[in-house]
């Protein structure tokens, strides 16, 4: 057995929220260690488009951001919608452009800034927790165990979180699993406006089809349930983009797949975690409006951090306090699900409704049609009426219940 490390904090993970964890931790003194699976800079599927709330964190955060950390084109001015009936919405983020991260160096780069110490190519394995202490297995690419011990656990692990798994262990079962995958082609002419990230609501093509440009390429990525063929639904997206917008593309050089875990945020089952193992971004269920999943990342591990650091001070129990802090973020994330706050407040960071209202009757009747049509698959998870009833919970207490998370 290799001799064992301590520290006050393990954070597992060495993505972005695993980085606002650690800026915080590290800041206030605490010795913190990251786990990561994979050796770093490590490739991250993800389009990269970050809001500006997200955008802001960065910059306060870790400073501005350096050339290598994005992609060509090297911003983003906003989204356009496309509706089957023939609407088109495009919306502009509000306050300019935002940056179009290259996930591989921006990840890497804020770590590294966080001043945190990493273990890379250390897959963490489990966690016990002794109420005093939590002690922590972690295994190399060997199979050599590495073994640690710190005052808490903090998972930053993503979708897929092996923490997650360990403290829950029904919860794979328990949910619906998304496939995305995002092709990269040689680009032969294409119309789709290079600034924008673009989406459609098109139930014929899958639950989540969007397209941007990348490095002189362009992404066609398409979504839909864990297990179905999406080699079919990208061939159907490719002749509905050449068919309806002229977009001609070469061959696929690269495809890039991930396994998610969409839906908590919009029915508020987040998963924080349970004593002295936290839970934070994505592995806890935040993903904002068409999967943007990095300012919650990013603002939900800075509050995981604080939680720790609040813990540590006042030597209370860490659970309840991040419970408590971590409601803000609950609120800015499934706000954007919220039918109320979209019909009645500005939960985005672009302005949907407003755009909107400058439409004829007509377009905005397409609009309402083909969003009803788009939604009409999604009923099979049974998500609309626990939607609604959070909806109207949020509006009656100003709060989503904290009964529904684990
Ligand atoms: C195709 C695609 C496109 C997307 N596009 C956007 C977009 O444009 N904008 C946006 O904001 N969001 C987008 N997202 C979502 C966004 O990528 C995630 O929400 C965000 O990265 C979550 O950050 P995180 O730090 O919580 O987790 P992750 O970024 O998933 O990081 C988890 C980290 O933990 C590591 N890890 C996992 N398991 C272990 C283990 N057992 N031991 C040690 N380390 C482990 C992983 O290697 C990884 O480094 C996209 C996602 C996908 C799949």
């Amino acid at each position: 057995m290799s001799r064992r490390r301590t520290a006050d904090v393990i954070i597992v993970g060495a993505s972005l929220s695993a980085a606002a964890v650690a800026k915080r931790l590290v800041d206030a003194g605490y010795e913190t260690i990251a786990l990561e699976r994979f050796p770093l800079p490590r490739n991250k599927p993800c389009s990269g488009i970050i809001s500006p709330r997200g955008h802001r964190f960065l910059i306060e955060n870790f400073g501005p951001l350096p050339k290598e950390v994005l992609h060509d084109p090297t911003a983003c001015r906003g989204v356009t919608f496309y509706f089957p009936g023939g609407v088109d919405l495009p919306m502009d983020f509000d306050g300019g452009t935002t940056p179009h991260l290259n996930r591989t160096y921006s990840d890497y780069w804020a770590i590294k800034r966080s001043g945190v110490t990493v273990h890379d190519n250390l897959r963490f394995h489990s966690a016990v927790d002794h109420g005093t202490h939590v002690d922590v297995i972690a295994r190399n690419h060997d199979d050599g165990e590495q073994h640690y011990r710190a005052r808490y656990v903090i998972g930053a692990d993503g979708p897929n979180s092996q923490v997650v798994r360990g403290l829950y262990p029904g919860y794979r079962d328990a949910i619906a699993w998304f496939t995305v995958k995002q092709h990269l082609h040689e680009i032969i002419d294409c119309p789709l406006d290079p600034e924008y990230f673009h989406f459609w609501f098109h139930p014929g093509l899958g639950f989540y089809t969007w397209s941007h440009q990348r490095s002189g390429r362009q992404i066609v990525g398409v979504g839909y349930e864990a297990g179905t063929d999406l080699a079919e639904r990208h061939a159907r997206t490719l002749t509905y983009l050449e068919e309806r917008h002229g977009v001609r593309l070469g061959p696929c050089d690269l495809r890039e797949t991930s396994v998610n875990n969409f839906g908590l945020s919009l029915i508020n089952r987040y998963v924080f975690g349970r004593g002295n193992i936290l839970v934070t971004g994505q592995a806890a269920g935040f993903l904002n409006m068409i999967a943007e999943g990095m300012s919650a990342a990013l603002h939900s591990g800075a509050i995981a951090g604080e939680a720790a650091i609040e813990a540590f001070r006042g030597n209370r129990p860490v659970q309840e306090i991040y419970r408590s802090m971590i409601a803000s973020e609950v609120r800015r994330c499934s706000d954007q699900w919220n039918i109320m706050k979209i019909l009645f407040g500005r939960p985005h960071e672009a302005d949907f409704m407003g755009t909107l209202a400058k439409r004829s009757m007509r377009e905005k009747m397409i609009v309402l049609k083909d969003t009803a049509k788009f939604l009409a698959p999604w009923g099979r998870f049974s998500w609309g009426r626990q939607m609604l009833w959070q909806a109207v919970r949020r509006v009656m207490t100003g709060d989503y219940d904290p009964r529904r998370w684990k």
